[in-house]
């Protein structure tokens, strides 16, 4: 029963794939302990799932459950819902917004599907996750709200945000979005730091706050004047950036219709980062394997976490 199990890729092949409850367990199970499953209690890798759920040592006959651990954890719905729900998040290019998964699973209220989703974008950071390395380019940006604000000082209804993007030549790496308080030096380099290997080489405007960064340990260049509106943020100077920019703004108009609130949004750009840095993935089935990874890893979340800002 040990193995990586295969992952679906197609409609048709994930309906076939769990089309029982044990199907789901099993492969959980496999996810969660992929061939090094080990009996905690006399190091046996060989294991049986019993009639109520639990992972089941065939040697010593010691019990544990699947689910505890992890976000499955108090969980009151089947295997399946969580499978079928990580389905929906990761089979449309864009994902889905909670009207939109209301109505695919057939959920009785938009809350319900508003928490699933919920749910899944704070599954999508992987603990641990490495920092942005070699040459990355970073700025900020103003996203929500309609009028213009001041950098550093932000607007009404707009958040500001921290974007850093690995360059590969004319390409993109990887990306990360973090939201920003102000765009002081102090508050840069400390969102740098969290995203950005020391050592490697920053790429930003002539922005005063970035003039620090040599000595926080990174080499520094600037690529253009500062400008006093962070809408016209990346420009042409900063290609990069500015079309992760334009990318996210395009999302959360389009998949969610831009009503996403401002303490709501750090979970929103986490999924887009989520989506974004494995946009090369040949197939959505690489995706939603991610994700049920990332589940079965995370620990548990309880509904007030979500309803909050932090966990
Ligand atoms: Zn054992």
């Amino acid at each position: 029963m040990a193995g990586l199990p295969s992952f679906p890729r197609t409609p048709a092949e994930f309906d076939e794939m769990f089309a029982t409850d044990h199907d789901c367990i099993d492969f959980l199970a496999r996810v969660r302990w992929p061939s090094s499953y080990q009996c905690c209690a006399c190091g046996n890798r060989e294991w049986w799932l019993t009639a109520r759920q639990y992972v089941c040592c065939t040697r010593c006959r010691r019990q544990q459950s699947l689910k505890s651990g992890t976000v499955l954890q108090d969980s009151r719905y089947p295997l399946k819902t969580w499978l079928e729900v990580a389905w929906h998040v990761c089979e449309q290019k864009n994902g889905i917004s909670a009207l939109g998964l209301q109505r695919a699973m057939g959920f009785g209220s938009y809350n319900t599907a508003w928490e699933w989703l919920h749910r899944m974008r704070r599954v999508m950071v992987r603990p641990g996750r490495s920092l942005l390395r070699g040459e990355v380019e970073v700025d900020e940006t103003l996203i929500g709200g309609v009028k213009h604000g001041k950098r550093g000082r932000g607007a009404a209804g707009k958040t500001l945000v921290l974007i850093a993007a690995e360059m590969r030549g004319v390409a993109i790496g990887r990306i990360r979005l973090q939201i920003i308080p102000d765009a002081s030096a102090e508050t840069l380099e400390g969102a740098i730091k969290e995203v950005v290997e020391p050592g490697s080489e920053i790429v930003t405007d002539g922005w005063k706050s970035y003039l620090g960064l040599p000595v926080q340990g990174y080499i520094h260049t600037i690529s253009r004047h500062p400008t006093h509106l962070p809408e016209n943020v990346g420009s042409n100077l900063l290609p990069h950036v500015h079309r992760v920019a334009a990318l996210v703004k395009r999302w959360l108009l389009g998949t969610h219709q831009g009503s996403v609130r401002p303490r709501q949004l750090q979970f929103y750009l986490d999924e887009f980062v989520f989506r974004f840095n494995r946009r090369t993935s040949s197939n959505r089935g690489m995706l939603f394997r991610s994700l049920v990874e990332q589940m079965v890893a995370h620990r548990p979340i309880t509904r007030q976490q979500l309803i909050n800002r932090r966990l």
